[in-house]
């Protein structure tokens, strides 16, 4: 972090600001130019308030030079994080592809589909037991009967299942289940964060909230990391902008530069991402050409009477047709 003293400065309060930093463990480096006066911090700065020291009197401004976030943080970590997802690797790579409905409905839906999307050549299951829904009178998942249900059609494929977390109250119920999906509305649920950081080491998939900046999904994921978790998927599932014409406006260019910015795996939510099933294959392989490490997919046994997001859902051909020509573009571009 850089200080930058305002012209005319008194010298009492330059000290002053010396004195400050130092008894919070920086130290100061003072350069006076004939021009300008500035102080270079050194030491961890995380604990300083930027917007403190900006207020002071003195202070012209302050300029960051380091990121925020360090868990998170590339330059802290050159090599990619591959996260083990109950034997499956993401990261470093590979392409890794997640499927399923977008909220466990019936034993028979769920073995229908999870046979259907690993004969496709899926990695993982989804499903939501929990689900997050706008309208308090919208179906709002299974809860415990859902996760039942994913463990049963787990032990039909052997595909490891994500789910969501809505609240740690229900973490117990987890036992069974490989990657911990916290959603778009709960990416800034700081206790929600800390309490999967610091109660388990299962991975957690963390999707970018609807209005998050890329800073702020890095600084979730650094909640979770801080907290003792480093096991950790970031997901972009797009985001809002003035833009109604699909249901969200998917940040492509946001998977390259997430990867520059952070060692953790990207993976590209096309479903919610769209909303409309047709979208959904063309949405993928440009995830995949742009170098996503996988993508999080909603596939439905019968979308038209789906409870929640038939409209975003695949078919499981669909699926399988999408999955033949993603391994195409990824074989062209190998
Ligand atoms: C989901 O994956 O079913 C979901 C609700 O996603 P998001 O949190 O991205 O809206
Ligand atoms: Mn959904």
């Amino acid at each position: 972090m850089i200080i930058i003293i305002k012209k005319n400065a008194d010298e009492m309060q330059v000290e002053n600001l010396k004195t400050l930093l130092a008894s919070k463990g920086i130290e100061p480096h003072v350069s006076k130019g004939s021009l300008q006066t500035l102080i270079g911090c050194v030491g961890d700065v995380s604990h300083l308030d930027p917007g403190l020291i900006e207020a002071l009197d003195v202070v012209e401004s302050v300029q960051r030079i380091q990121e925020p976030y360090k868990a998170a943080n590339r330059k802290f970590h050159p090599d990619d994080s591959v996260i083990d997802c109950g034997g499956v690797k993401v990261g470093g790579g590979s392409f890794s592809v997640i499927a399923g409905p977008c909220s466990v409905e019936s034993e028979e839906q769920m073995v229908c589909v999870a046979r259907a999307v690993k004969a496709a050549g899926a990695s993982m299951l989804r499903g939501g037991a929990f689900k997050p829904r706008t309208s308090p009178y919208s179906f709002q998942g299974l809860g415990a009967e859902g996760l039942r249900l994913l463990s049963l059609a787990k032990r039909e494929t052997g595909l490891p299942v994500v789910t969501e977390l809505m609240d740690f109250k229900d973490f117990d119920l987890f036992e069974d289940v490989d990657v911990i999906q916290i959603g778009a509305r709960n990416m800034q649920n700081f206790n929600l964060l800390k309490e999967v950081g610091s109660h388990t080491k299962k991975p957690v998939l963390l999707k970018r909230g609807m209005s998050a900046t890329l800073q702020e999904l890095l600084m979730s994921a650094e909640y979770v990391m801080a907290s003792g978790n480093p096991n950790v998927i970031l997901c972009e599932r797009g985001i809002r902008t003035f833009e109604t014409a699909l249901r969200n406006t998917l940040d492509l260019g946001v998977v390259p530069l997430l990867h520059r910015l952070s060692h953790l795996p990207v993976l590209v939510d096309p479903s919610h991402a769209t909303g409309y099933a047709h979208m959904v294959e063309p949405v993928s392989v440009a995830a995949a050409a742009i170098g996503a490490d996988g993508l999080i997919v909603e596939v439905h046994n019968d979308p038209p009477h789906a409870r929640c997001d038939g409209a975003q859902s695949q078919t499981p051909e669909m699926f399988a047709r999408m999955m033949e020509k993603i391994h195409r573009v990824r074989g062209a571009l190998a």
